[in-house]
């Protein structure tokens, strides 16, 4: 019933993306959202994925295994907070019906590279401006390491600073596992 963290972003995404949406995968790590938010736009639709280290975007690039599925993604080496920039020169016009971000660091990577929250904060206020009516932003994020619970908190105190009228922010977590991540998702109204 209650899925894994992971597992109910890409549930919650997964019932919103229409074929021919574009979707953005804002932190790629391992590119585990990227492919799959590459699956559900199907051939008409356009992915953009951002990271700050070559290797994830080797890794994510790795696993767009299905058939056209890497022909639909973009993978730029630029922080997502340039996300409004890069969205205008490559899919003029458009807005995403999602948005996904995976905090933190890249498992096994290098840990400088971990999330952080101006640019995180900056990135979400970009992804909420830009979002198509009827779209989803999704955030995991992770208080075990250093600095992720100063991230979580500064996380939340922008979500819950969102006008009700302006969007629906829903906050699924585990309350009784210890330094569990936390899915925040937000609709607009
Ligand atoms: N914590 C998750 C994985 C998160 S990966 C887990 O345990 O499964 C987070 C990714 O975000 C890393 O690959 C990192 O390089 C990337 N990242 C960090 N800062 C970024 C930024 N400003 N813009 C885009 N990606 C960023």
């Amino acid at each position: 019933m209650f899925h894994p963290i992971l597992n109910q972003a890409h549930a919650w995404v997964e019932r919103v993306l229409r074929p021919g949406d574009l979707a953005v995968d804002a932190t790629l790590g391992n590119g585990r959202d990227a492919a799959i938010l590459a699956e559900r736009v199907g051939p008409l639709g356009l992915v953009i994925g951002f990271d700050l280290q070559q290797e994830a975007l080797d890794s994510a690039r790795a696993r767009l295994t299905s058939p056209g599925t890497a022909d639909r993604v973009i993978l730029v080496k630029t922080g997502h907070e340039g996300m409004a920039a890069v969205l205008a020169r490559k899919a003029p016009g458009r807005r995403p019906r999602a948005v996904m971000f995976n905090l933190g660091y890249l498992p096994g990577g290098d840990r400088a590279f971990a999330t952080k929250p101006d640019t995180t904060l900056a990135a979400l206020a970009s992804a909420l401006d830009l979002l198509s009516p009827g779209g989803i932003i999704t955030v995991v994020c992770y208080p075990g390491h250093v600095g992720g619970q100063d991230e979580q908190d500064a996380v939340l105190a922008w979500a819950r600073s969102i006008p009700p009228p302006r969007a629906t922010v829903v906050l699924y977590q585990f309350l009784n596992a210890h330094k569990a991540p936390c899915l925040l998702a937000i609709t607009p109204k």
